[in-house]
């Protein structure tokens, strides 16, 4: 009875991330989505820790009760534009799970008097040698993101044939498991965690989303192997974890595809490719630009004068939490009768879909959210570009400079407007540390400011108009 109800639970849980995996596909069903799945897990823990082990229950609650603990205060604190360094570490967290309950099933093969089948081998060593490498490799990652690292692409000759060996090594040692039992298996775990390293760092700044998004995805993977080595004690359990495993791993795959697509690479580009440096401080072709600086007073006139106008989004309207004042702006134009509509790049921000959730915070309507390859045509009739806090995303060196490091990124046709009016604080470039000539063209207007202040101002003077 007891296995017949674990099972059902174990179901219940796999249909749940599932059907919350669907939900999270649109953004009004996303928030839902991640209720359903997480109530799915809930299920799933239960089975697994009240009714389906024979452990202490509370050293289980007490190590639960901790890590939820951890977990709850670092979502909480952690700023929206830190998320990709906490998913890294996430990612990270979760391939060292998979190989920790797979090292420990190695354990109880060398307590055990039968022979450990190859498949059990194979398995384990695959879940070690993946969960390892997120591991290690997640956490150059943040090192990364958070600026404890360099990140310029760290190379060195023989590197995709050192790891090529590495790699070689371990399987070696995989097959020599049933000879030279543990030492084979440590050996197997430090050259993972070496792997990890070497792959994560000759990968550039502006590359570290796709990567953030293919380190979850191999964590992911990692979870369904531990799946396939636990199917073999508890196929329930090992099912469960197979399955979430594989939705993790499919679609952090997917993702990264997606990413590589915004930024019009290859996947082998981006991992062996070494491009996206650290800031360049000139501009990409060392061209003075001609700034035109206006105030929000000047600013609101041409606002006023606008008939359709699109809006784009970066990363620095996230760091002002601007939302709210754009949506204020928005309504308010509006109001006045002008057509609005906001320009959504795949990588602005620094985590996909970044900027719909933002926006969704302040309740901007879905609809007039536009993707870049439904919005670059419509800037040619538009009035006023109106760009906040976006650098990269809008830079017309990736079109032309083969020496920049966007360069073959599709980016927003902000430069074929009318006007573009751009604001931002300073003339610092943006994440891929690349000036931005855009700045400097004859129908380009900067106004400086932080975004939510200028925008808070440019609403007044309308207002006043
Ligand atoms: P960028 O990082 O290119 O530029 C942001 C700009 O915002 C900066 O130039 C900065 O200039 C300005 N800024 C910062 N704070 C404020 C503020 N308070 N008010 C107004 N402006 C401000 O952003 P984009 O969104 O254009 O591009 C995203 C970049 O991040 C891409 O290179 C992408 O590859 C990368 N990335 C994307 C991730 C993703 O998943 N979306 C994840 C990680 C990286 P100043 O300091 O002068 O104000």
């Amino acid at each position: 009875m007891k296995e017949l109800f674990i099972d059902i639970a174990y179901l219940v849980s796999a249909v749940s991330f599932i059907y919350g995996l669907k939900m999270l596909s649109h953004p009004k069903t996303a928030r839902n989505g991640n209720i359903v799945a997480s109530l799915g897990m809930l299920i799933a823990v239960i089975a697994t820790v009240y009714l389906g082990t024979s452990l202490d229950f509370y050293k289980i609650l007490i190590a639960m009760t901790i890590g939820s603990i951890i977990g709850a205060f670092f979502a909480i604190r952690v700023e929206m534009t830190q998320m990709p360094q906490l998913v890294a570490i996430f990612n990270g967290f979760g391939g060292a799970a998979s190989a920790l309950v797979a090292s420990a099933e190695f354990f109880k093969t060398l307590n055990s008097t039968e022979e450990p089948t190859l498949f059990l081998i194979l398995t384990i060593t695959l879940s070690v040698l993946i969960g390892t490498l997120t591991f290690t490799g997640s956490f150059i990652a943040f090192g990364k993101l958070q600026g404890l690292i360099t990140t310029k692409p760290v190379t060195f000759t023989g590197q995709q044939i050192l790891n090529a060996i590495l790699a070689i090594i371990m399987f070696i040692a995989a097959y020599m498991m049933p000879t030279y039992g543990v030492n084979s298996f440590y050996l197997i775990i430090g050259l993972s965690a070496l792997l990890g390293i070497l792959l994560v760092i000759p990968i550039g700044g502006a590359d570290m989303p796709v990567v953030i998004s293919l380190l979850n995805s191999y964590s992911g993977i990692a979870a369904a192997m531990t799946g396939f080595v636990l199917v073999q004690t508890n196929p329930s359990a090992g099912n469960a974890l197979i399955i979430c495993g594989s939705l993790v791993g499919a679609s952090g795959m997917i993702l990264t595809q997606i990413m590589c697509k915004g930024m019009n690479r290859s996947l082998a580009n981006v991992i062996f490719g070494a491009v996206g440096g650290e800031a360049e401080t000139s501009s990409g072709s060392g061209k003075q630009l001609n700034i035109k600086s206006y105030s929000t007073e000047e600013a609101a006139m041409i606002f006023d004068a606008a008939e359709r106008v699109i809006i784009v989004p970066g990363y620095g309207l996230a760091v002002a939490q601007a939302q709210h004042a754009v949506r204020e702006i928005a309504d308010f134009l509006e109001e006045k009768g002008k057509k609005v509509l906001y320009a959504i790049h795949p990588v602005a921000g620094r985590m996909p879909g970044h900027m719909n959730v933002l926006l969704a915070e302040a309740n901007i309507p879905y609809e007039s959210l536009k993707d870049l390859d439904e919005i670059n045509s419509e800037f040619k009739n538009c009035d006023v570009a109106l760009v906040l806090g976006a650098n990269d995303v809008v830079n017309p060196a990736a079109r032309t400079d083969k020496s920049s490091p966007i360069y073959g990124m599709p980016i927003l046709n902000v430069d074929q407007s009318q006007t573009v009016i751009i604001n931002k604080r300073t003339m610092n470039t943006g994440f891929a540390g690349i000036q931005n000539e855009l700045f400097g063209n004859d129908n380009s207007i900067m106004v400086f400011g932080d975004a939510k202040d200028m925008l808070v101002k440019l609403l007044s003077d309308l207002k006043e108009l």
